[in-house]
């Protein structure tokens, strides 16, 4: 479908005509905020904690869940961006897939760098890119913005809401206010050394294991992480004898992550599962699978990690101490 556009006087507006018919998250959004919120909107669609069957002695039961219709509302391009990726990896996963079914995206274009993001630097902002979103929200004034329907879902959305067209100078607006946002992000040359060392395997076997003498393995980054998709699962008798399964969020950070029964485990060591966060995120390996780098540049990892081995700090220690091929 071609993308159509047109002019809304405040996302409040659309807001209100949404919560006719979803369940809007995050209840109390802040549109034209330019900081992704700590926590991303990862959990609404794979939960951090979740039933997947029970068993009775004689029948498993999947227990699926059935939300309600729900919106994620004003959602930056980098978490969008995390949310296509997730797509691909849950794809067949029913949980995942019966939620993101239910879900209807409405993403926001930021005007402004955040504090630690390099959304261009791994295009995935600032942006939104029309493929990752249902709708997509553009302030042009404090009395104006632009509202974007990506496709079928997303016009079928605004059905009942009374909206003018846009025109085309403003839609040439909004690319160059992108572009103008794109060029007030900080140098990213760390960022691209770091990526290129990986790749080449040039970051020396030591720096990843003071890397990992940092490592508190406090799994604040794969929580907060948009697109970091580890789980476990266990079970658990109910007290009517019925076993029921449950999944969780992991962390490949614990140093448990990858201990076999036999208690051999491949990543004993700290710096080997920073080695392998790190290879996950920016691997061309990876890339070549999922058509991008696992990172979406939102700069949480850097926010939350006590260790100070955040993205920025990573890369900035990788890069000087890298002996890259050129
Ligand atoms: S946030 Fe830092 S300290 Fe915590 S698990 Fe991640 S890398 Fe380790
Ligand atoms: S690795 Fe860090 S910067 Fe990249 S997507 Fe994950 S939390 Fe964001």
């Amino acid at each position: 479908m071609k993308i159509q556009s047109f002019y809304l006087n405040h996302p409040n507006t659309l807001r209100d005509h949404l919560a006719k018919s979803y369940r809007i998250e995050p209840p109390q959004a802040a549109p034209g905020q330019n900081t992704p919120p700590l926590v991303s909107p990862k959990g609404q669609l794979f939960a951090e904690h979740e039933n997947l069957f029970t068993f009775d002695g004689e029948c498993f039961r999947e227990t699926l869940p059935n939300p309600e219709p729900f919106a994620l509302f004003g959602v930056q391009s980098c978490d969008l961006t995390a949310i296509s990726y997730q797509d691909q990896f849950f794809a067949n996963d029913p949980y995942y897939q019966a939620r993101r079914q239910q879900a209807l995206l409405i993403g926001i274009d930021c005007l402004s760098p955040c504090q630690h993001g390099f959304c261009p630097s791994v295009n995935a902002g600032p942006g939104v890119k029309h493929e990752t979103a249902d709708l997509i929200l553009h302030q042009l004034s404090t009395t104006s913005w632009l509202l974007l329907a990506c496709n079928q879902k997303g016009l079928g959305a605004l059905e009942g809401l009374s909206l003018n067209p846009a025109n085309q100078p403003e839609l040439n607006d909004r690319d160059d206010r992108i572009a103008s946002c794109i060029e007030q992000f900080s140098d990213d040359s760390h960022l691209k050394q770091g990526i290129t060392a990986i790749n080449q395997n040039q970051v020396p076997e030591d720096l990843w294991q003071q890397l990992g003498l940092q490592c508190l393995s406090c799994s604040g980054c794969t929580s907060l992480c948009p697109t970091c998709s580890c789980y476990g699962t266990w079970e658990q008798q109910e007290s009517n004898g019925d076993i029921r399964r449950q999944r969780f969020w992991d962390s490949c950070l614990y140093e448990s992550f990858q201990r076999e029964a036999s208690q051999h485990n491949p990543t004993e060591k700290a710096g080997e599962r920073v080695k392998r966060f790190w290879t996950h995120k920016f691997g061309d390996n990876f890339a070549k699978e999922f058509g991008r780098y696992g990172c979406v540049g939102c700069g949480r990892c850097e926010v939350t990690c006590p260790g100070v081995i955040g993205v920025h700090s990573v890369m900035k220690r990788i890069s000087s101490d890298a002996q890259l091929d050129n």
